[in-house]
């Protein structure tokens, strides 16, 4: 019995009414044990005032009357009382009735928003990610709701992500795989010849399995924030010297420029060194990359307000505005094909850069006129006050 009466809300809500119902009946009987001989005996003694007795009538049910008049005083109590206690009688099955009647409606009022999140929370639980609960009103039964649904609203997103994550990891690794097959199915059967250029091909894919598995692992680290960040001062000239040094032979080998300019006086951003010169890097990298022989790439770094604003700037194959607000999604890619031509990578860099940029305070954003307009990448790093 108790153990169903635990199990339900409802039920203890209303005999929690009830409860309070019976303190309040009790509370009034013993009150009236001890109040209604005194100011019965004090109404008699008005009463008798007012029909002629001295001022001297003595207290409490019948005292201080004659003889006949005190039997009578004592008869009068006794019917008033039972007169009392009948009407008390009725009052307390009255008040039961309506206590049970507003407890059932009240407990229901409680209950079935409760009840509500409840199968809603089954539902998720099953895998029905898209459930939500009717919100009315502010108490703090709606305000459990309202926040049922943000919760379910933010596994839904994480639902779809795992999702397109996984069908986004398959695509990827399908191409290579596939060329991998076929290019070992060719030699196997002899319609390719067993020659270097065929064992090259083979190796530039496994290289680029290799490059996305690699990627993957940078992006799930950082996705989870399960890396070390070590923020301190970074001196900005040589930030940019580091990366500079780092990617001048590959810019030397496609015959591309790479300039930098920084402002005069020294600058200091709060930053991780190391995570700062891997944005760098890919910035510079891709825009490299994208960059045909004879252009030109820049990295201009300025103080805008309380941060270092750095722009990498190039005079590539541009990127078409539709794209500019997506290129920082995971496995974005403005144009697949023309991304594995250039020797392009899955489309992650960017998305582990404006994590890194995030977690160090910063924004991240894209500029280009157009196609073979060239583009700018900008990030921002807090300064050092
Ligand atoms: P990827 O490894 O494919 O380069 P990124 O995340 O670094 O992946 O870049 C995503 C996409 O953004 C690229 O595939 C390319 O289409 C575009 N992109 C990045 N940098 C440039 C650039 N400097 N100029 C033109 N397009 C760029």
């Amino acid at each position: 019995m108790s153990d169903y009466i635990n199990r339900r809300l409802g039920l203890k809500l209303l005999l929690s009414y009830l409860v309070v119902i019976f303190v309040g009946i009790l509370v009034l009987l013993i009150a009236s044990q001890f109040a209604v001989p005194s100011a019965f005996g004090r109404h008699m003694i008005g009463m008798g005032r007012m029909m002629g007795q001295g001022p001297g009538a003595g207290q409490g049910a019948g005292q201080g009357l004659g003889p006949g008049q005190s039997e009578m005083s004592a008869d009068l109590y006794r019917e008033f009382r039972l007169s009392f206690f009948e009407a008390l009688k009725y009052a307390v099955f009255a008040a039961i009735i309506a206590a049970v009647a507003v407890g059932i409606f009240f407990s229901r009022r409680v209950i079935a928003p409760l009840r509500a999140v409840m199968a809603a929370t089954q539902h998720i639980s099953d895998g029905h990610y898209d459930e939500r609960v009717q919100v009315d009103g502010t108490d703090e039964i709606s305000q459990l709701a309202a926040h049922f649904n943000q919760m379910a609203e933010k596994l839904e997103q994480v639902e779809s992500m795992r999702r397109r994550l996984i069908g986004d990891v398959a695509h990827e690794l399908r191409t290579p795989l596939t060329v991998i097959k076929g290019s070992m199915e060719g030699l196997m059967d002899g319609v390719l010849p067993a020659a270097s250029e065929t064992y090259s091909e083979i190796h530039r894919e496994t290289e680029r399995l290799n490059h996305l598995v690699d990627d993957l692992q940078e992006l799930s680290r950082v996705e989870a924030r399960a890396y070390q960040m070590d923020v301190r001062s970074v001196d900005v000239s040589n930030l940019v010297a580091t990366v500079v040094k780092r990617l001048g032979h590959q810019f030397d080998d496609k015959r591309v420029t790479l300039t930098s300019n920084l402002p005069r006086d020294p600058m200091q951003v709060l930053a991780d060194e190391d995570r700062a010169i891997q944005i760098l890097t890919n910035l510079i990298s891709n825009s490299l990359q994208y960059t045909p022989s004879g252009g030109q790439v820049s990295l201009d770094v300025s103080r805008a307000g309380n941060e270092a604003q750095f722009r990498v700037k190039d005079t590539g194959i541009g990127i078409p505005a539709e794209h500019l607000t997506h290129i920082f999604d995971r496995f974005y890619r403005v144009d697949k094909s023309r991304s594995r031509q250039n020797g392009g990578g899955s489309g992650i860099g960017l998305a582990i850069a404006r994590h890194l940029v995030e977690a160090q305070g910063g924004r991240i954003w894209a500029e280009s006129a157009g196609e073979s307009k060239g583009s700018v990448f900008a990030f921002t790093l807090p300064l050092v006050k």
